[in-house]
């Protein structure tokens, strides 16, 4: 072991880099480590870091991983991306698997319909699938930044569950402070308590008037602020961010996607090299593109399938090659977690398919014009790799209700993708269907759809789900409902850099 490790350094292995997404401004370093783009994820001109090349794993990597626990197949790849974290701090960071609902199966894979399996991702401490990535992250993260011996502040812009997840997992770690930003009014109730009762002198939660894109543009804006961060500097801290503009987070998201597929083989639904579906409830295109990334190192996948909800944004570009926001605005749905416009990893996978300096044209063009479009060849280049349809809360809550019925209680963020797995699925190939949240996430939107109830607190929609489907409600849900609140600060987005250097006195 040592003397591998020895022998690495000597043939002069070359760790995994990043490059821009953007092209690079000259100043930024052309190409950085997995650390260097955890620590300052945004690149030259505003763009993102993306692996420089990946592994090509395929088969041989799969078929090695049929008997793996979760750990051993995430531990696996990571070490074989070659990223610059010591194999222990991997370790301890994937330990935090351990809390979930059962360690040994930490992302169980269930039939719900013929060919349709849901693939669990929120059996974490906060109940949605960012606790897959953030978990880790901050372990991560918070290493690297004692190792450094640096002081960071870390922002979160959250449609309601980064934020729990980022605060959670951040929580009394060392040389790291977080700030979250939520849209107030944006978020379910629960979501809402998940972050104003976390009590930590290193946490601050800050509600905006705005929606998400608006704490989504604050924090970029931040993220790129040259005064910002020499101000932050005289006080000698750093500035990252927990959203998945952040590496650090994409790459917890492609191992879920391989485990899904083992699993699959192990319960003898496919064998091993037939093509599946991955469906994913999309918002910043995280999720997805942790797919497309396991999809490029071979995860046999025919496409995957884009589920929007009104906010139909992606759907419209994958089906016509149109990015268009110039007639749209964020409406609120029954799936808030995908109330988004302005998807951020969609510009990594732009990059890995048109290069980064039409990436930067495309991306300028939708920050000046509210628009850009692809060429015919462009869009056939997505069309190859992904579909897309939207759903919309009536559909989607007829779909929970259909599923309840065969015995499956679901969110409706999961909801959005068996709408999308009707119209995309067009070959007779099992389907992955990513379920994001946990029901007592989004309560009211269940409770309605399962006994039509109308205009109910979460509380009250929790107790009616929980009596008609015999199903407890989880302790950690219900006692946020007493737990005193004690982040109360409500503003307007003009002055959330005032209020964050307020936090930092
Ligand atoms: C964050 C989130 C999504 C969207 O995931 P992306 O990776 O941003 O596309 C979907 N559903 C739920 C419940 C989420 O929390």
């Amino acid at each position: 072991m040592f003397l591998a490790i020895i022998l690495h350094f000597l043939l002069g292995y070359i760790i995994m880099k990043f490059i821009e997404t953007r092209t690079n401004d000259g100043i930024h370093p052309n190409e950085v480590t997995f650390s260097q783009a955890i620590l300052s994820p945004i690149a030259s001109f505003g763009g993102l870091y993306v692996p420089r090349e990946l592994p090509s794993l395929g088969e041989p990597f799969l078929s090695k991983h049929l008997n793996s626990s979760y750990k051993e197949l995430a531990f696996d790849l990571l070490t074989t991306l070659d990223i610059d974290i010591e194999p222990s701090v991997i370790n301890e960071a994937l330990a935090l698997y351990d809390k979930f609902d059962d360690p040994s199966n930490p992302v169980p894979v269930v039939k719900v319909r013929d060919d349709l399996y849901v693939s669990e991702l929120y059996h974490g401490p906060t109940r949605a699938f960012k606790d897959m990535a953030l978990q880790p992250f901050g372990i991560v993260l918070s290493s690297i930044a004692q190792k450094r011996n640096e002081e960071y502040l870390i922002l979160a812009a959250t449609s309601g569950d980064t934020g729990p997840a980022a605060l959670e997992t951040f929580k009394n770690r060392p040389n790291v402070r977080v700030v979250c930003l939520y849209p107030d009014g944006g978020t379910s109730d629960v979501q809402r308590l998940q972050m104003v009762t976390e009590d930590a002198k290193n946490l601050k939660v800050i509600g905006i008037h705005g929606d998400f894109d608006d704490a989504q543009s604050a924090l970029k804006k931040l993220l790129g602020s040259a005064t910002f961060k020499s101000t932050l500097k005289s006080k000698n801290i750093s500035l990252s961010a927990a959203n998945s503009v952040n590496f650090g987070r994409i790459i917890f998201q492609i191992i879920y996607h391989l485990h899904s597929y083992l699993e699959l083989v192990r319960q003898n639904v496919i064998i091993m090299g037939e093509k599946v579906y991955l469906d994913v409830p999309s918002g910043n295109f995280g999720n997805a593109l942790g797919g497309y990334y396991a999809t490029k190192m071979g995860l046999p996948v025919e496409k995957i399938i884009i589920a929007s909800n009104e906010n139909n944004v992606l759907t419209r570009l994958i089906n016509t090659g149109r990015y268009d926001l110039r007639h749209d605005k964020v409406v609120s749905t029954t799936s808030p977690a995908m109330d988004i416009l302005i998807s951020s990893n969609v510009e990594r996978i732009l990059c890995d398919l048109f290069g980064d300096i039409r990436t930067k044209e495309l991306m300028e063009k939708l920050e000046n014009d509210r628009f850009y479009t692809l060429d015919d060849d462009e869009t056939m280049k997505l069309q190859a790799m992904f579909s897309a349809d939207y759903c919309n809360g009536s559909e989607g809550k007829a779909y929970i209700k259909e599923a309840f019925d065969g015995g499956y209680l679901m969110d409706p963020h999961t909801a959005t993708c068996f709408k999308a797995y009707d119209c995309c699925a067009t070959q007779p190939l099992k389907t992955i269907v990513y379920s994001t949240a946990e029901w007592t996430k989004f309560s009211p939107t269940i409770a309605n759809a399962l006994n039509g109830v109308v205009d109910v607190q979460d509380i009250d929609a929790l107790k009616s789900i929980s009596k008609t489907a015999n199903t407890p409600i989880p302790t950690m849900i219900q006692g946020l409902f007493s737990k005193p609140i004690v982040q109360d600060t409500v503003i307007d987005k003009e002055n959330i850099e005032t209020e964050i250097l307020k936090f930092l006195e």
